[in-house]
């Protein structure tokens, strides 16, 4: 088998194969071709950490694996990130174990990649500022993919914690966008883009403070009991996703469902926009919302990418197991 190391990734995959990866992975998804296997999550009663999988086959692809890792709170004091994610690929032939790819940066960059997607195939032609809530570890990759996907101008944003803000600045410097801290009621009044990627239990953003015409890509629920958006705003909102069974029981669309605001049925997983059974944005003036949940499918098609390339570079370690 391979083994790709974590220090190799940034060498080898950036926004634009994550972005093939992933939309490649919802389209198969959408076919029928591709699955996910029910995630396991479990606090393990040690270090405070929370462990699972995620795993899938995408039988067009012919990758099959699994990622798994968690989040280990103590990790920051030893110099180590708190979110740890490793990839497995099996030969879907014989079930021999193909490959051990390190997670980290893939799992930035392929939910950066999903929100790319959205943005892509949803929001509007013309969409030139775009709004950020959160400054955490993953905002500055949902920046550097999103901004791929149209001519933003302009880039602004607002964070619980301000202090945190000074990422989102840096980002948009790094990508030649003049960045404005503001409030939420002027992020929304003035963002044709919205990507949320904060760990919020609350609604941060209201129904009443977004515009027609805006697409929003809420990244941060990915867990029962998380928010990021006012339910209400859902029930406005043509709301699509990665993964429907996510959507509503992880995803934020949770929320809306329980409170009977939208069912199941207005919900479309975006693979179907991306194969054109489903038209996408149909107005000018209709708000599109993307929930994007995270699936096992996507750490698997990135991680796959990840492994040919390093083939390619023969940077792939090879050992016997
Ligand atoms: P981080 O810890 O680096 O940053 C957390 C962010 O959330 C910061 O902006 C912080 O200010 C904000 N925040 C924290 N508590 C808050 C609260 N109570 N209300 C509002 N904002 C709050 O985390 P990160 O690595 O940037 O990840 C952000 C979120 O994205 C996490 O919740 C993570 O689980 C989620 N995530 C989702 C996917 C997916 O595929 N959907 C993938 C990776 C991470």
């Amino acid at each position: 088998m391979f083994i790709v190391p974590e220090g190799e990734i940034a060498g080898l995959i950036g926004e634009d194969a994550a972005y093939q990866a992933v939309e490649g992975v919802f389209a198969a998804m959408a076919r029928e071709e591709a699955y996910n296997f029910p995630v396991v999550r479990e606090a393990i009663g040690y270090a405070d950490a929370l462990y699972g999988f995620k795993s899938g086959f995408d039988r067009a692809g012919l990758v099959l694996g699994l990622k798994s890792g968690g989040y280990w709170p103590g990790n920051a004091e030893k110099g180590l990130t708190n979110h740890q994610s490793t990839v497995v690929l099996f030969d879907p032939d014989t079930g021999r174990p193909q490959a051990l790819v390190g997670g980290n940066l893939l799992t930035a960059l392929r939910t950066a990649a999903a929100s790319a997607v959205s943005i892509n195939h949803l929001a509007r032609k013309d969409a030139k500022v775009l709004g950020m809530i959160g400054a955490g570890h993953q905002s500055a990759f949902q920046m550097r993919a999103a901004v791929r996907q149209r001519s933003f101008e302009k880039v602004v944003g607002w964070n619980l914690h301000p202090e945190m803000l000074v990422r989102l600045e840096e980002t948009a410097t790094e990508l030649g966008l003049p960045f404005e801290a503001v409030k939420l009621d002027h992020l929304g009044a003035e963002a044709d883009v919205i990507v949320s990627i904060t760990s919020s239990f609350a609604p941060i953003l209201m129904a009443d403070q977004v515009r027609p015409g805006t697409h929003i890509a809420c990244m941060g629920t990915d867990t029962k009991g998380k928010q990021e958006v006012e339910a209400a705003l859902l029930a406005g909102a043509t709301v699509f996703t990665d993964e429907l069974a996510q959507s509503v029981s992880i995803g934020e669309a949770q929320h809306a469902v329980a409170e009977g605001l939208i069912a199941e049925g207005d919900i479309t997983e975006i693979g179907r926009v991306i194969i054109g059974a489903h038209p996408g944005r149909r107005s000018e003036d209709e708000v599109t919302l993307f929930d994007g949940t995270g699936v096992g499918l996507q750490d698997l098609a990135a991680a796959a990418a990840a492994l040919r390339l390093a083939q390619e570079k023969g940077v792939a370690l090879e050992v016997e197991v």
